[in-house]
């Protein structure tokens, strides 16, 4: 698998690569710079350096650019600014609390519902959102290889009852379009598998990443093209995005949006209503409001399940269906997410 390299001190000199890898270079890669750049005070830099920890800062500038300057509760700077309470040990916070362990099939194949399965393609992001659950989740494991991205398709063509194969990570547009391209050529030439589904907040954080290649990869084989993206707050859906996704919607692509519902970022009604409205009008549909996985480090974005039904019914009255996402949860061992209303 070729994955583009994040590491600055590997960049070729003089190396003609695409505006988005570039833009994944210029990452923000510290507390301290982050607040610098945005001219926080000296004691949130303090706080947050120390809450890093094994979870580096990442923002591409892109998406530092729509961030208020000088403003500590900006709601995108809140979803990547370390806390010193990530360090807090929290009772019914894991490591792995999805039990992604158990419904490993194959080393970077999950399989939890009937259907659908979910290929790890890669452990990188185009940004570090500090509340993710997979921040622990094991990614040297994934296969890393052709031969072993080979066996892992193996195991979905040994099985006539699955019907969608989902690239999730990480995030898969990390991975170069030359590598999805024969990746999903591979999956097409699997008949039971009818569509395609990518899992990705690559088009939110580096919009430059819908490129003529990937729409070529995504829309040019005879699966049925769904991306699912992930944006919690309007304030990331930019003129920039929206044009970008604009290119896919034409090119037949289904969009999706998914948001986590998280404390100090988007957990009051106006915030979801507005995300909502902002979805609709660039032509993205609200999927799902999902409640926090519990994992370590992110409890203090916890918000109570009672709360966001209330969010939900208020957003239900106020908004026509199609722009109310379902508020779900992913309990382990369940047969899909669990609807919570
Ligand atoms: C969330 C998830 C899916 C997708 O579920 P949908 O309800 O179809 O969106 C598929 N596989 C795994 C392992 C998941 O966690
Ligand atoms: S983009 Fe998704 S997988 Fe990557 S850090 Fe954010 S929540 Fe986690």
């Amino acid at each position: 698998m070729t994955i583009l390299a994040t590491n600055p001190t590997s960049v070729r000199p003089g190396s003609t690569s695409p505006q988005w890898q570039n833009e994944l270079r210029q990452a923000v890669r510290t507390a301290d710079e982050l607040c610098r750049r945005l001219d926080l005070p000296e004691l949130l830099t303090e706080a947050a350096a120390d809450g890093a920890g094994e979870f580096p800062v990442f923002v591409p500038p892109s998406f530092l650019a729509r961030m208020r300057p000088g403003d500590p509760d900006d709601p995108l700077l809140r979803q990547v600014l370390p806390m010193a309470a990530e360090a807090d040990v929290v009772e019914g916070f894991s490591r792995d609390p999805v039990d992604d362990a158990a419904a490993t099939m194959q080393p970077g194949v999950l399989q939890k519902y009937e259907g659908r399965v979910l290929l790890i393609t890669t452990g990188a992001c185009a940004v570090h959102c500090r509340y993710c659950f997979r921040r622990h989740y094991p990614y040297e494991e994934a296969p890393h290889s052709e031969a072993a991205w080979d066996r892992a398709l193996a195991s979905i063509a040994a099985d006539a009852s699955i019907r969608e194969v989902i690239l999730s990570g990480g995030d898969p547009l990390m991975l170069v379009d030359r590598t999805l391209t024969r990746l999903v050529e591979k999956i097409a030439a699997i008949p039971h598998v009818t569509r395609l589904r990518v899992h990705t907040r690559l088009p939110i954080m580096i919009p430059s990443r819908v490129t003529d290649e990937l729409i070529a990869w995504l829309t040019g084989t005879r699966l049925t093209p769904v991306m699912v993206v992930h944006a919690n707050h309007a304030q990331e859906l930019s003129d920039e995005v929206a044009s970008q996704l604009a290119l896919l919607r034409e090119r037949g692509v289904m969009l999706l949006n998914q948001a986590v519902l998280l404390r100090g970022v988007n957990d009051a009604a106006a915030a979801q209503i507005e995300l909502s409205e902002r979805l609709i009008e660039i032509g993205v549909m609200p999927y799902y409001l999902h409640q926090l996985d519990r994992v370590e480090g992110a409890a203090h974005f916890e918000v109570e399940a009672a709360e966001g039904r209330k969010i939900i019914a208020t957003m239900r009255k106020r908004l026509p269906g199609y722009a109310v996402p379902r508020f779900v949860k992913e309990v382990p061992r369940a047969l899909s997410k669990t609807v919570l209303v």
